[in-house]
């Protein structure tokens, strides 16, 4: 199973999580939400060759560790994985919207500086902003919207623009949302639990539960859990291959 976006450094416990992580012999992206949270959550997972961490900036803390910027700039070169960045133009955190876009913009101009990065993208409520200075930085990589909520128009852009998606449990208890999975290609799906932040029923997902997504996935394609099992794994050697 393939876990996209998780955040192991904040569970409780992460060397438990990432230890059951490796008995299930899952793939993980760990991300991050703030440079200075680098160093210690990559030493969780150092020694897991399936577990990737991600060099983050959230952008709900933008305002607050703009001036990790810098920071960001120190560790860029240690990783081929970016996230979580992006922009969220939900009403707590539009007031900040001007900082957002400077570490947004900042952040994609460090991943071209480094060569292109996979990059794990936070889009709530401003798709069509993201999607925007993406197209500003055709160099900083390859894109993997994460729990995509934007309006079909802005999905088909995102479509066009060759990203790809992260689907959760969480996301498939939406109606809207099964709708839109239905529009995107097959090939551009990938599954994550964005754990612990994500609850189904009041409970915070384990990066495991990218189980159920995958069952609900399979409902939606038609398919056998073992050959939507077979396409996200596809999916995601092709994700690996696109960046190499
Ligand atoms: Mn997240």
């Amino acid at each position: 199973m393939i876990d996209l976006h998780a955040h192991i450094d904040l569970y409780p416990d992460p060397s438990e999580v990432v230890k059951e992580i490796d008995r299930r012999k899952m793939y993980v992206l760990s991300v991050t939400t703030t440079p200075s949270a680098w160093i210690g959550t990559y030493s969780i997972a150092k020694h897991y060759s399936r577990i990737k961490t991600a060099l983050g900036l959230h952008p709900q803390l933008a305002h607050e560790r703009i001036s990790e910027l810098p920071l960001f700039d120190t560790y860029i070169n240690e990783t081929d994985y970016v996230g979580e960045v992006g922009l969220d133009g939900s009403t707590e955190f539009a007031e900040h919207k001007a900082s957002q876009l400077a570490v947004l913009k900042h952040i994609l101009k460090s991943c071209s500086n480094s060569g292109g990065k996979i990059i794990s993208l936070h889009s709530r409520r401003a798709a069509n902003d993201v999607i925007e200075i993406l197209d500003e930085h055709p160099d900083s990589g390859v894109p993997i919207f994460h729990w995509f909520t934007g309006e079909e128009r802005a999905l088909k852009r995102a479509i066009q623009r060759n990203a790809w998606f992260s689907i959760g449990p969480a996301m498939l208890k939406s109606k809207k949302s099964i709708e839109m999975v239905k529009v995107i290609p097959k090939n551009r799906i990938l599954t994550e639990s964005d754990g612990p932040f994500a609850k189904v029923s009041g409970k915070s997902l384990m990066p495991w539960d990218v189980e159920s997504a995958v069952l609900g996935l399979s409902r939606i394609w038609g398919m056998t859990p073992f050959e939507t099992q077979e396409t996200l794994f596809s999916n995601f050697r092709a994700l690996i291959e696109s960046k190499s």
